[in-house]
């Protein structure tokens, strides 16, 4: 028997991000987008008139003519809320949904370091989701976080390794792409012909948040993984696709040819469950000449697989190789969207 689709609302909907919750929750199959909300500047105009629609496609028809909500649990009434909202105002309008007994999945940076907050890769710890039913119980509803844009890349990247050999040390350097930064983001005359060697706080997350991600859950709490990540982050003139060039030190020395094998032998833990948005390879190795590259390879899988390539050995922590993924889908919107389904499949929302 078909499941009746759940009614859900996103949070800064006429964003860069929002506008993928958009494109991928037109027809999903078990949500029905039935209200978008953004800032005053925006709320109670048409979405398709208070957006500047920035992916191919346009807005979806239905969407378009639907007047535009504040970002308040008083307007927005869905039982589930994506959130795209930046961090200035996620944090107040995160937690004043929750305390309206709502399910807040959020890209937001605000709550993801947050003890009570699961910070969640489908793939890699579905087992955080278990500090769902104590939030709701202090607060009446939850929030969930999608980690960093580049974080996911990162970590998908290196679950195959973690789970086959351990981790030690992760060098990370990366290029990343313009959408990251939202509309309008970056000025032309920054970017153009350049590369910009600094994204605020951007380091600082890829160096946090993979250790509370590959964390074990113990007494309703993440005991952070001892994983030691070092990252240097570079905006470069790329609409989408964050590529990163990755060093790592594994728990022995692994060759090159046995990191292939565990990567073309690594399946997605989620595959029986049947959700929507999980694309059959996480992660896919590509041992062609120049890849992964964000032209080629950003939408593989539908923007929800990190391609890897480059695999050699590293004389400095042993392994190197590189890894591209999708930001505003695996890395944002898709990456979220694959929580509700996951948290749905378990009877959490
Ligand atoms: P963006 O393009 O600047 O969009 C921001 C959205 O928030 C817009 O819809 C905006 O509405 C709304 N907003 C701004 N002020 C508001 C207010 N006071 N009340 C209610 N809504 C308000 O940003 P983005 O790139 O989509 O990023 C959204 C969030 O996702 C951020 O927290 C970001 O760090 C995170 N994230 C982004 C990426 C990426 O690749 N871009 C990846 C992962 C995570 P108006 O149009 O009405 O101003």
């Amino acid at each position: 028997m078909a499941r009746e689709r759940m009614k859900v609302a996103v949070l800064g909907a006429t964003g860069a991000v929002g506008q993928r919750f958009v494109q991928l929750l037109a027809n999903h199959p078990w949500f029905e987008l039935a209200e978008v909300a953004a800032s005053d500047r925006s709320a109670g105009k048409p979405y398709g008139e208070a957006t500047r629609w920035l992916l191919s496609g346009g807005a979806p028809r239905e969407v378009a003519g639907r007047m535009v909500l504040p970002a308040e649990p008083s307007a927005v009434r869905s039982g589930l809320v994506f959130s795209a909202l930046g961090s200035d105002v996620a944090g107040e309008t995160e937690e004043a949904f929750r305390a309206a007994g709502r399910t807040v999945v959020s890209n937001a940076a605000n709550f993801r370091t947050h003890e009570e907050v699961p910070l969640v890769i489908p793939e890699v710890n579905p087992e955080h989701l278990a500090l769902v039913p104590p939030q709701r119980g202090r607060y009446g509803g939850a929030i969930v976080t999608n980690p960093n844009c580049s974080t996911i890349g990162l970590c998908l990247a290196l679950d195959p390794l973690r789970r086959a050999f351990g981790l030690k040390r992760v060098q990370v350097t990366t290029l990343q792409a313009l959408s990251g930064a939202g509309y309008p983001g970056v000025s032309s005359m920054d970017i153009l012909g350049n590369v910009l060697p600094e994204i605020a706080g951007e380091e600082e997350k890829l160096g946090r948040e993979p250790a509370k991600i590959f964390g074990t859950l113990a007494n309703a709490s993440v005991e952070p993984a001892k994983l030691v990540v070092s990252a240097q982050c570079n905006r470069v003139a790329v609409r989408d696709g964050h590529l990163l060039s990755i060093s790592v030190e594994l728990s022995r020395p692994v060759g090159v040819a046995e990191a292939a094998e565990v990567f073309l032998a690594f399946r997605s833990p989620l595959l029986d469950l049947g959700l929507p948005s999980a694309p059959e390879k996480p992660v896919s190795l590509n041992r062609e000449f120049a890849r992964p590259q964000p032209v080629l390879d950003g939408d593989a899988g539908g923007g929800m697989t990190v391609t890897v390539g480059r695999l050699a050995p590293c004389p400095v922590l042993g392994l190197r190789f590189v890894a591209l993924a999708h930001n505003t889908i695996r890395g944002a919107a898709g990456n979220t969207i694959l929580i509700a389904e996951l948290m749905a499949e378990r009877g959490l929302l």
